[in-house]
């Protein structure tokens, strides 16, 4: 019953316990971010899981690990879901994070967690660690007040996102297509914002099959696989519609051996974003259809789009609801689009109600001077509590 829920919930109260456990919350963020977990060391990224999994239990979390044998492990656990076959038939809510950074081992001697001016640094720290323990902490504020969500809470938290989450992607559909909302611990938008759309990405692969010749003797002879790239990059941007979202960035070119041998290969990788998820279609059949431009090359294509877009409508109504449970909590929440993907799309191209930038506020995700600002983590976890208790 909605009403009684509004009254047992006292905004000003989790925010108060939030702010008295800053401390224990920052300890916490700190030997996370000390564990670097880039995606694909498995052993680092399973230490990780592992931390995680305790800290899920020490809250009373039923927490399995999940094994790939191309990825670290995956972490998915499950809150106030004894009770709820009887008395709470509502479907999950579920809390969606990623363990993995984009940072590899090593980092931390140059870039080590350290706090000063009221931010903390470190790798991963904003994307997306201290999503993570704001996951943990709302939960936790919760239980310690006493309070419960009007049905169970599930949290996955995938270990190769920063890769396109391929390894545990049946998984994370499976959590998603069950629950009746997604909230994603991605960092939040400049100012706090959360992601109410986000682009669909995908990625292609374009390799050109020629053939090598004597660049002095017989130039005739060669069929240049460059030459050829060169004129399909070309053709391939010109298929970007910005005005509807859609852009492509041809980011890696190779080919070739040396200057005097016609090229017999050469190969380019394209990064793709679309807002319409109708473009998806578009996009992948321009590409797979790619004619050579000189007769005797051969292409060969691969790849698509591997997160489709989150739409504004899947996040509305949550945003709406969360917006209102921010202003006793004192914050004017705003909404942001992003041009980055995230599980979030997967979940809401479900159909899946989803919100998304709940994690960290704060700038530089995967740069040298990534940080969060310490004094939005009690607040940030004060929201999610809230939110779990008042959906
Ligand atoms: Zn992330």
């Amino acid at each position: 019953m909605a009403p009684s829920r509004e009254v047992f919930l006292n905004p000003s109260s989790l925010l108060s316990f939030c702010r008295a456990h800053l401390d224990a919350m920052l300890e916490g963020l700190r030997q996370a971010v000390e564990i670097e977990s880039p995606t694909h060391c498995r052993p680092q990224i399973d230490r990780l899981a592992r931390f995680m999994a305790a800290e899920l239990r020490r809250r009373h979390g039923r927490v399995r690990l999940l094994r790939h044998p191309a990825a670290g492990a995956a972490v998915v656990g499950e809150f106030w879901g004894r009770q709820s076959s009887r008395s709470r038939p509502q479907k999950p809510l579920l809390l969606l994070g990623h363990l993995d950074t984009v940072w590899e081992v090593g980092t931390l001697a140059r870039m080590p967690f350290r706090v000063r001016g009221g931010k903390a640094y470190g790798p991963g720290i904003l994307d997306m660690k201290s999503g993570i323990i704001i996951g943990l902490w709302a939960i936790h504020t919760l239980r310690s007040l006493g309070l419960s969500p009007a049905s169970s809470v599930r949290i996955f938290l995938n270990s190769d996102e920063e890769a396109s989450s391929a390894a545990f992607r049946r998984q994370l559909l499976q959590e998603a297509r069950r629950a009746r909302a997604v909230l994603v611990l991605e960092p939040a938008a400049a100012g706090g914002a959360l992601k109410t759309s986000r682009k669909g990405v995908g990625e292609f692969r374009l390799t050109v099959h020629g053939r090598a010749a004597h660049a002095g003797i017989n130039p005739a002879a060669g069929v240049s696989a460059i030459s050829e790239l060169a004129r399909q990059i070309l053709r391939i941007e010109s298929w970007a519609r910005p005005d509807r979202g859609l852009t492509l960035n041809v980011g890696v070119v190779e080919g070739g051996t040396r200057s005097n041998v016609v090229a017999e290969r050469a190969s380019a990788r394209i990064d793709v974003r679309i807002s319409r998820p109708a473009d998806q279609v578009w996009i992948e059949r321009r590409m797979r259809g790619l004619q050579p431009i000189h007769p005797e090359a051969r292409l060969e294509i691969d790849g698509g789009i591997h997160r489709p877009p989150l739409e504004h409508r899947r996040a509305a109504g949550l945003f709406a609801r969360a917006k209102e449970l921010a202003r006793p909590l004192g914050m004017e929440l705003e909404e942001a689009s992003t041009g980055g993907g995230s599980d979030g799309n997967l979940a809401a191209a479900l159909g899946i109600p989803t919100l998304d930038g709940l994690g960290g506020v704060g700038d530089g995700a995967h740069a040298r001077d990534e940080h969060i600002v310490i004094r939005e983590l009690p607040r940030r976890a004060a929201l999610l509590a809230a939110l779990l208790a008042g959906l």
